[in-house]
């Protein structure tokens, strides 16, 4: 099977660094002009769009807060200049910040549902807003437009001390789900992806520490830590049309970390 992504847009958030860096990056390699979404990492966006560049692909950074009603409008304003349509958002930015619940402050929660809850609306409102002024296309095979939600297994496994990520991630859930269900019949497709432990900058210390890692992978039946590109593959396939008949659903791709690995033996 052949996915051509080719003529499409893609807008990716906090693709400076990690799982979205990797997934913008093959929206590329499948053909897709992108716009590179970072928050404060502009070198690496950069770099990232001039490396697209090199290899034939169409790429630009653009900097802005997904938190942030005006920034967000700004950011899908510079993606229509430069590309003029919009086909593909990956709503991925997003951030830990943890404490013990006694202990959690306001701001640590305030951001991460900002961040996390909160920019994913913004964005999703501003692609479903673009869709609709795009129109449907009239090939019924095709979507007027797809948007994928970057979640987490933590939007149904419980995490102490990461409460605040843990109910970012559940109202990623239901904001994907309930959006799905509301813009379907314009053929806007949205879908979410839960990521297991993926090797990335947000969980560095723990992939690094030999410890926490032998306790990492305790955790995951498929007994590895997953790549960028585990999650990158997933997300052109749902981005793509060969997924067309996928609608309000989450692809979990975790090496089975969500199959209560704790009663793996029977026991
Ligand atoms: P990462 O830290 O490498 O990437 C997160 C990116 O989001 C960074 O580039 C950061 O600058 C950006 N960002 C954060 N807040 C932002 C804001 N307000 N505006 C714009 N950009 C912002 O980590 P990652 O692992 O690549 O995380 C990407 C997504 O995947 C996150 O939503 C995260 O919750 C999710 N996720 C990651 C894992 C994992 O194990 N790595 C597992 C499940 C879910």
């Amino acid at each position: 099977m052949h996915i051509g992504l080719q003529r499409q847009v893609a807008l990716v958030t906090g693709a400076s660094s990690g799982i979205g860096a990797g997934v913008a990056e093959a929206l590329a390699e499948a053909g897709a002009a992108v716009v590179l979404n970072y928050r404060s990492q502009r070198e690496p966006a950069e770099a990232l769009a001039r490396r697209i560049v090199e290899r034939g692909g169409q790429a630009i950074a653009v900097g802005a807060d997904v938190g942030e009603e005006a920034a967000v409008e700004r950011l899908f304003e510079a993606a229509l200049n430069a590309f003029g349509r919009l086909d593909i958002l990956v709503a991925n930015a997003g951030l830990q910040r943890d404490a013990p619940f006694g202990e959690m402050t306001l701001a640590q929660w305030t951001e991460v549902l900002n961040a996390n809850l909160t920019g994913q609306f913004l964005c999703a409102r501003a692609a479903v807003r673009q869709f609709r002024r795009q129109g449907v296309c009239a090939d019924v095979s095709r979507a007027a437009g797809k948007i994928i939600h970057m979640s987490s297994v933590h939007e149904f496994i419980p995490w102490a001390g990461h409460v605040n990520y843990a109910a970012s991630k559940g109202g990623v859930k239901l904001l994907m789900q309930s959006l799905a269900q509301e813009v379907a019949a314009e053929r806007i497709r949205v879908n979410g992806i839960a990521p297991g432990a993926i090797a990335t900058a947000i969980n560095s210390e723990v992939v690094q520490d030999p410890l926490q890692h032998r306790k990492l992978l305790s955790l995951i039946p498929y007994g590895r830590v997953g790549e960028v590109e585990d999650v990158a593959r997933a997300a052109v396939w749902l981005a793509s049309d060969a997924s067309d008949y996928v609608v309000g659903a989450t692809l979990v791709i975790d090496g089975g970390m969500g199959l209560y690995p704790g009663f793996r033996d029977g026991g």
